[in-house]
């Protein structure tokens, strides 16, 4: 293999993952033909073999322009990677430097994507934690949940990304979060469980040791 082929350092890759693969199985329409990343006409080319592989005409009017719509749709839905998660922390207040008790953001609404199908999470995000001087302006912990959410995810890591970013930034004396969500993978495909809420949570510091904050966290969510 020539070093600087960029095109054979591709197929390398492939025949990592799955060495069974043959270049020529892979549909025209999704040969990418280098190691940059995918382009806009790629993105929309590998969402138009999709639509043909449902076995629908995918150059019918109606859905003509909707490879062109889901990639715009993923640069919203995706967009969580081009956020800095910690930046969104870094502008603290001082005047509210004195206060010592739990600082609580309930029923964040979210939208992810599961990274084992790319179907929707759709839930709720509850923050707290108990400041060691810095404090920030509530808003921004929604956000750093949608910086998180707005990734390919699992719910499990996403609750830990969020509860580290805010102990990594503010460093308070401790983090709670909690996630509830339901995962379009299992309601609507699969075994079909209607209604079923995944909960994951992340404790930390004095939410860990002290039975009667967590108590009052908790509380606080019913
Ligand atoms: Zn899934």
């Amino acid at each position: 293999m020539a070093p600087h082929d960029s095109a054979a350092l591709y197929d390398h890759d492939i025949e990592v993952i799955d060495e069974g693969i043959d270049s020529s199985d892979v549909h025209p329409l999704v040969q990418i033909k280098s190691t940059l990343p995918p382009n806009r006409a790629d993105a929309e080319a590998a969402v138009k073999a999709l639509i043909s592989y449902t076995g629908e005409n995918a150059d019918r009017p109606g859905v003509l322009e909707t490879p062109k719509r889901v990639v715009k749709a993923f640069d919203e839905w995706f967009g969580g990677y081009k956020i800095d998660a910690d930046g969104l922390l870094s502008k603290t207040f001082d005047e509210v430097e004195g206060y010592q008790d739990m600082v609580l953001l309930r029923d964040i609404p979210f939208h992810s994507h599961c990274e084992h199908h790319m179907a929707p999470i759709i839930g709720k995000a509850h923050v707290a934690y108990m400041p060691k001087g810095r404090v920030v302006g509530i808003s921004k912990l929604a956000r750093v949940v949608d910086a998180f959410a707005r990734r390919f995810q699992i719910q499990e890591r996403m609750t830990e990304e969020v509860a580290q970013t805010i102990e990594r930034v503010l460093e308070p004396q401790g983090v709670a979060v909690v996630i509830e969500a339901e995962h379009h993978c299992m309601t609507t495909r699969g075994i079909h469980t209607h209604d079923t809420v995944m909960h994951t949570k992340h404790l930390s510091g004095v939410f860990r040791e002290d039975a009667n904050l967590r108590r009052e966290f908790f509380d606080a969510l019913r």
